[in-house]
């Protein structure tokens, strides 16, 4: 179930994702090109590079619903829900958990902000976006079956970290994301795929 639901997930760059599942789902779109009008669209923080109106524009329709937190909401406009750590919401075909995202030994993503990370739950598989975030414990407690981690450094965990979350979390599948555009390169997906190698399936994604 896992291996075919991942081939619904399409990399759009950084932190960028679309699912094509029953729904059409999209984390953080982030210079994209255009696409098909989403159902929903998923917003982990306020920053630019993951809250871009401009980019959001380019696929929300009238019926789309933006799943956010309280600080990317004042930027958009449509039909907002914003959550905080711990909420849950209940949409057709998919369930969304918000999450912790905060930095443990930088100030770029304090915790007090209440930023997020999603665990969605789309047709019996429970798809982790870690948003911006260091190796939190909070990690340890979530249940995903796929996890999309940062692995860049600077403003996030590193690819050391991140394979320290990874096998924190257990997932059966996880994919690197958060590099390629702003900050970190693709050494930093494969070096996280090579310090994982025989425990968990990672899987790097071309970017589309
Ligand atoms: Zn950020
Ligand atoms: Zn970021």
């Amino acid at each position: 179930m896992t291996a075919s639901f991942a081939n619904k997930i399409t990399w759009l760059g950084h932190d960028g994702f679309r699912i094509d599942a029953d729904k059409t789902i999209y984390f953080d779109p982030y210079q994209i090109t255009e696409g098909p009008t989403a159902d929903v669209i998923l917003i982990t923080h306020d920053h630019f590079d993951h809250c871009s109106p401009e980019d959001i524009q380019k696929i929300q329709g009238p019926e789309t619903i933006i799943v956010t937190e309280k600080d990317s909401a004042k930027k958009l406009s449509g039909d907002i829900r914003v959550l905080k750590p711990g909420d849950i919401l209940d949409l057709p075909n998919i369930r969304i958990e918000a999450v912790p995202a905060y930095n443990t030994d930088k100030d770029f993503h304090p915790r007090k902000n209440g930023w997020l990370g999603f665990i969605a739950e789309i047709q019996g598989v429970k798809l982790y976006h870690a948003g911006d975030t260091d190796f939190i414990p909070e990690m340890k407690a979530l249940n995903a079956d796929i996890a999309l981690l940062p692995v860049s450094g600077t403003y996030v965990m590193t690819a050391d970290q991140a394979v320290k979350a990874a096998l924190a979390i257990r997932p059966k599948l996880a994919i690197p994301m958060h590099y390629g555009a702003i900050v970190g390169d693709v050494q930093d997906a494969v070096a996280f795929k090579k310090a994982l190698e025989g425990q968990i399936e990672v899987r790097i994604l071309e970017k589309a």
